[in-house]
């Protein structure tokens, strides 16, 4: 292996040195570009002399490499230019250089300086901002010809993007005449710090390096670069590197807090959402530049795993995209193996189902969307002693990672480097192939429309959660999709179109995202488990009415484009000193609760019927309004009230604005931060404080509401938090050396949870009238605790639902927390735990949703199974409520001594725990067969009417536990009102309550 390297490079030396054009060829084996010839515009000679050498770089490219099999003829070396920077010359390091990272901020002066010192190749701007006000960046490069004639190019890509404007003809000649664009984003998980330091190097090869492998890049694709999209997490990436490299031995490290704003891993499950800047920001450029390939770097995996999945692979994808995933992972494969470098991959790792990650954003818009997962950059070099699952001699992986290796930064670029520069290499070399499959693609996605059985989707524009469903139209419009109004009313099959009705038509480029996101999901169990999500069907998420239509007349009626945002229709009707603005599940009504802090309003307990309009119970009654003040308000959140003489006759509560408190944990920021998403966005205000703040006591006197979002972990592990290891405090803190630190909390010492002392204060508070709402894993500290009485948490072993949406059904539709929905069915997102059981259950009739007659697996359960999607699950219609009769393991468990602790301080405190059954609001299904509505489930009997949501009551409080996570990403807004709720009638939960509890009117608020 060794020698073979050697004499490669010897080879190139010799070349040069004797003046030799390149490639050299012969010898072992020969480069699989050795045959290029010059495309259409690259007809300019190779340049006569060969390329100098950049000598002491490629010395440190030799140095820093810890194994001298991870390298190819591509990367071994790097040329020198009397003109543009090396990242050496700039940044004063070499890119593979241990011990350093750099800055997004320094990525981009070099990149900047790139574009100055070679702008005929190479052009750099700005293209979005992140939520902390730092530059996303995109560097395009390419030959001259590419740089120049970059808009044109675009807009040539863009005429094969649409089908219904452009002819065969024009489509054939742009096949041969315009450029595939290669779109390469990076730095999106922040811990994944090599593919932005390869992208350096990357740059300036590609503008300077003249050999013909490389020109036949430059010449045939235009290359664009993200080179850090999660920029807010890069610089404290960064900053937590040589924070932690100055610690003493035995201290506690600084893991990375936060990476965006709002969110850490998830920034890649947000292609669906599309919440985030930097998901936002792709997806711009998507719809601008319409890339061939969307190419995303991370680094999770062994050496190099280059994208396929294990399937099931996403159903409404077009299957051309499957084909060119496996062509060109399979390229990589070959490539890199015939050059001897170990470990370069595909098939397993992921599954390829779930459109929520960013490079989904490629396959809703006919490109090709893939991604590597690299062996970490480190920066620190360290051993890879992978486990035998990883180092077997498989079918996909013919040349497998060794038993162990030395690994290094330099490893990481060199295996990367190589590998992305051979998929570009063969994209430009088989342009035509890969454009004209974008204009098939984007042809078959119009024409599926032209023959059904989908024509096309409505989205009624005034159903109930009207505002909720113009926003949905807004957030799709955003992703390209294109949305029409009908012009008046008509029938199309069974399906009655109002005039302003939404209408998707399916006959569109982009249609294959209405297919992947309105589609139902069937994951048949017997498939590998599922890598994230199986379930993700949009009307059901947001509990909105999005009807297909099979009917074909649909496409000759009368609509229009939109061109500008929907808005839901909104305002005033009828005259008096009375509004009554109805509850209807909408986001917007807490905003309007907000906005208007100090306005009286008043919560109706019960439906009713006034000013001829029926009223569910929730419905907001403002007296003395200042209608000139509100209704441009209600009208721009989409709202609809009623003014009325007089106040209708029905019970009613005060809204009383809470203080609220927001409590994080510092051993993971990942999940929490949906919940700050929705309450940012729709207007609603909170203090946001570290577990270990609980200790400090006097909650009560600061906050009515308490919102503790899921953390993870057992009940145990979230109490106590943070580990106090080593000797020194942990502190997260902003300095001058570490400015990037401290967003968006700090500590002196992270170390230390709540602890015991924590808990208690927390239980004080929910005993002196506070609100706690807690969701997933918070949702069991109580319970486990033994501090909420008759709430079990159950942890059933057989159960197997992952990310799925089933059905609950809302059990006390009087609740202030199920205030605004109109049907008992609700369809929720349930993620495996946790399993909430209230007063006992037991296990009824089994069931479970699973499809398909038992034992007909083909392969008799020996082996593997081949064919997965052979025994679909059954699934449920959400409006087919077959309401047939009932049916019916743990993790670490708080120590007795604790459990006696807390026991004890709720004496002090006054509170008894009592064996009262908590109010349940909402619980799944009772039927296990009529449970799933999209993604998997297996064994639901062992769900079947356990809790999705309760209120369980202590002293003067409640503590609101959601099983499911209503605010799950970006995604699930339908059940986001269920939390709002919750917030706006904090001190009113017992209403409605067939004994209703003393607490909770306007003299009694704080
Ligand atoms: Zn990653």
């Amino acid at each position: 292996m060794k020698s073979r390297i050697a004499a490669s490079t010897a080879l190139l030396a010799l070349a040069l040195a004797a003046g030799l054009l390149l490639p050299p060829v012969a010898q072992g084996f020969s480069p699989a570009d050795a045959g290029f010839s010059p495309a259409e515009e690259g007809q300019k000679p190779a340049p006569k002399a060969p390329q100098k050498i950049d000598e002491e770089y490629t010395r440190t490219i030799k140095e820093n490499l810890q194994d001298p099999r991870i390298t190819t003829e591509l990367v071994d070396h790097l040329p020198a230019s009397d003109t543009v920077p090396s990242p050496l010359k700039f940044l004063g390091r070499a890119v593979g250089a241990p011990g350093e990272l750099t800055y997004a901020k320094d990525i981009y002066r070099y990149y900047e300086a790139l574009a100055k010192a070679a702008p005929t190749r190479a052009k750099y701007w700005k293209v979005g901002t992140t939520e902390e006000g730092r530059d996303i960046v995109l560097l395009a490069v390419g030959s001259e010809d590419s740089i120049k004639n970059l808009d044109k190019y675009r807009d040539m890509l863009g005429e094969l993007t649409d089908p219904r404007k452009t002819t065969e003809a024009r489509a054939q000649q742009l096949l041969h005449t315009t450029k595939p664009i290669y779109y390469v984003i990076s730095g999106m998980h922040s811990p994944e710090t090599g593919g932005p330091e390869m992208l350096i190097e990357l740059a300036y090869r590609l503008i300077v390096e003249e050999t013909p492998f490389i020109q036949n890049i430059r010449n045939n694709v235009i290359t664009l670069i993200t080179p850090v999209i999660e920029v807010d997490g890069r610089e404290k990436q960064v900053d937590t590197y040589y924070f932690n490299k100055k610690r003493a031995q035995g201290d506690a490290r600084l893991p990375l807090m936060y990476w965006g704003k709002y969110v850490q891993h998830d920034n890649n499950r947000d292609g669906m959402g599309q919440f985030l800047k930097l998901t936002q920001t792709v997806t711009k450029e998507t719809l601008e530049w319409h890339p061939t390939v969307i190419h995303d770097l991370h680094e999770a995996q062994t050496y190099l795993y280059s994208s396929t999945g294990t399937g099931p692979y996403n159903n409404d994808i077009d299957p051309i995209v499957v084909s060119e995933w496996w062509t060109l992972a399979q390229n990589d494969v070959m490539e890199m193996t015939k050059r001897g470098v170990p470990g370069v991959w595909t098939y397993g790792f992921y599954d390829g189902w779930v459109p929520n990650y960013m490079f989904f954003i490629a396959h809703s818009h006919n490109s090709i969307g893939r991604f590597y997962e690299v062996q970490s950059y480190g920066p620190d070099p360290y051993p890879v002693t992978p486990p035998a699952t990883t180092t077997s001699k498989e079918w996909f992986r013919p040349n497998p990672p060794l038993p162990t290796i030395k690994w290094g930064p330099r490893n990481n670029t060199n295996i990367q480097e190589s590998a992305l520069l051979f998929s570009l290499s063969h994209v430009a070399k088989n342009k035509d192939l890969y454009l004209e499959n974008y204009w098939l693609k984007a042809k078959r996605a119009v024409d599926k429309g032209k023959t059904g059985p989908t024509y096309a989707w409505v989205i009624p524009a005034t159903q109930r959660r009207k505002a909720d469903a113009a926003q949905a139209v807004n957030e799709l419009r955003m992703q390209g999709l294109e949305v029409s109004k009908a012009s008046s009313a008509f029938k199309a099959g069974n399906v009655d179109v109002k005039a302003g009705d939404y209408v998707v038509r399916g006959d569109q480029p982009f249609r294959t995202l209405a297919d992947m996101y309105f589609s139902i999901q069937n994951y048949a169990p017997q498939n590998p488990s599922p890598y994230d999500d199986t379930g993700w069907t949009f009307q059901y998420m947001r509990d909105l009415k999005i009807v297909p239509v099979s009917e074909k007349g649909i496409l000759d009626q009368q609509m229009t484009l939109l061109t500008a945002d929907a808005k839901a229709p909104g305002g005033v009707e009828g005259t008096g000193n009375v509004l009554v603005v109805d509850h209807t599940g909408d986001n917007t009504v807490v905003s309007f609760r907000f906005k208007n802090k100090d306005v009286k309003m008043l919560a109706a307990e019960d439906d009713f019927e006034a000013a001829g309009h029926k009223f569910r119970a929730g419905a907001i009654i403002v007296p003395n309004a200042d209608r000139a003040k509100l209704e441009p308000m209600l009208k721009a959140l989409g709202l609809s009230a009623w003014a009325m003489a007089s106040a209708p006759s029905v019970r009613t509560h005060d809204l009383d604005i809470p203080r609220i408190g927001y409590v994080h944990s510092w051993t993971r920021t990942q999940d929490e931060g949906w919940w700050r998403a929705a309450l940012d966005t729709f207007g609603v205000p909170y203090t946001y404080f570290a577990d270990q703040k609980l200790r400090d006591g006097n909650l009560r006197s600061k906050y009515d509401v308490i919102i503790f979002p899921h953390v993870g972990g057992s009940a145990v592990s979230q109490v106590n938090g943070m580990p106090k290891t080593g000797n020194a405090p942990l502190p997260y803190k902003k300095t001058a050396e570490f400015p990037n630190l401290a967003f968006i909390d700090s500590s002196d010492d992270i170390r230390g949870g709540m602890g015991i002392e924590g808990l208690g204060e927390l239980m004080k508070f929910v005993q002196e009238g506070g609100t706690l709402i807690t969701e997933g894993s918070t949702a069991t500290i109580f319970p486990e605790y033994g501090i909420t009485s008759g709430v079990t948490v159950e942890e059933p072993a057989q159960l197997f639902v992952r990310g799925s949406i089933l059905r609950a059904k809302i059990t006390d539709m009087k609740s202030p927390i199920s205030y605004g929905y109109e049907s008992a069915d609700l369809p929720v997102y349930f993620n495996q735990s946790p399993v909430l059981n209230v007063g006992g259950g037991g296990f009824g009739a089994f069931g479970g949703g699973r499809g398909g007659a038992p034992g007909t697996n083909p392969n008799g359960g020996i082996g593997q199974n081949v064919t997965p999607n052979a025994l679909p699950l059954r699934i449920q219609p959400l409006e087919a409520d077959t309401n047939s009769a009932p049916a019916g393991g743990r993790g670490e468990r708080p120590a007795a001594d604790e459990t006696a602790q807390l026991r004890q301080m709720a004496q002090q405190f006054g509170i008894t725990i009592d064996d009262t059954r908590p109010r349940v609001v909402m619980q799944f299904s009772a039927n296990p067969n009529d449970m799933l509505l999209s993604g998997t489930l297996l064994n639901g009997q062992f769900l079947a009417n356990r809790a999705a949501a309760l209120d369980s009551s202590l002293g003067k409080g409640h503590v609101v536990m959601f099983a499911i996570r209503p605010f799950w990403r970006w995604q699930t807004q339908g059940t986001y009102t269920l939390g709002f709720n919750a917030i706006m009638n904090w001190n009113d939960l017992d209403a409605g309550k067939p004994q209703p509890g003393a607490r909770g009117t306007a003299s009694q608020q704080p």
